[in-house]
């Protein structure tokens, strides 16, 4: 599957969990069989840890399709970074899709600042180039699409096998936005 056929599913999946016509396929005993000896997902998916943006439902996917990283404002740490990292390299996965929601509280207590104690410091610093990109009087929902863009560039910048697989078209990155009222995953690029 390219990155463009993999993306397309994704939106059609989301449209059917905006209209509440989920088909939940493939989450059954004989997928799981299937996927013994192995996995292909066809997305990645860096996502926020908040309990009601879930990506497996938010695009209608089984089991085996989106390797999903999750991380309070889905940010771009090691960790994040090492996971997509395995992905593309040892399962080929060819599609990234950072994905930044409404109302995010990561993104509200980065723009609310303070001590937060060391390691929500320590994520939370992981936003600040986005709110230092918005306009002073920018939204939370306006921080939270600039983050998701500037996650979806350092990704490459801090990465060499993700820069090496996007710069020779193999692998395509694109950031995405979540709505919580209605479901919908607005694509930003
Ligand atoms: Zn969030």
């Amino acid at each position: 599957m390219t990155h463009q056929e993999s993306l397309n599913r994704l939106k059609e999946g989301n449209s059917r969990f905006v209209e509440d016509l989920l088909d939940g396929k493939l989450q059954n005993s004989s997928r799981r069989d299937s996927l013994i000896s192995g996995q292909e997902p066809y997305a990645i998916i860096l996502g926020c840890a908040d309990s009601r943006v879930v990506p497996e439902l938010a695009f209608d996917t089984g089991l085996g399709e989106l390797f999903t990283v999750r991380v309070a404002g889905n940010v771009a740490n090691t960790s994040s970074i090492a996971s997509i990292e395995y992905a593309i390299a040892h399962l080929g996965t060819k599609l990234i899709v950072v994905l930044g929601h409404q109302s995010c509280g990561a993104v509200t207590a980065a723009v609310s600042g303070g001590d937060n104690g060391y390691n929500l410091n320590q994520l939370l610093g992981h936003i600040t180039p986005a709110i230092a990109a918005s306009n002073k009087d920018a939204s939370i929902n306006e921080v939270v699409k600039k983050n998701a863009e500037l996650t979806s560039i350092d990704l490459i910048n801090r990465s060499s096998i993700i820069k090496t697989a996007v710069n020779s078209g193999e692998v395509n990155i694109v950031s995405a936005y979540y709505n919580l009222d209605s479901g919908k995953v607005d694509f930003l690029n």
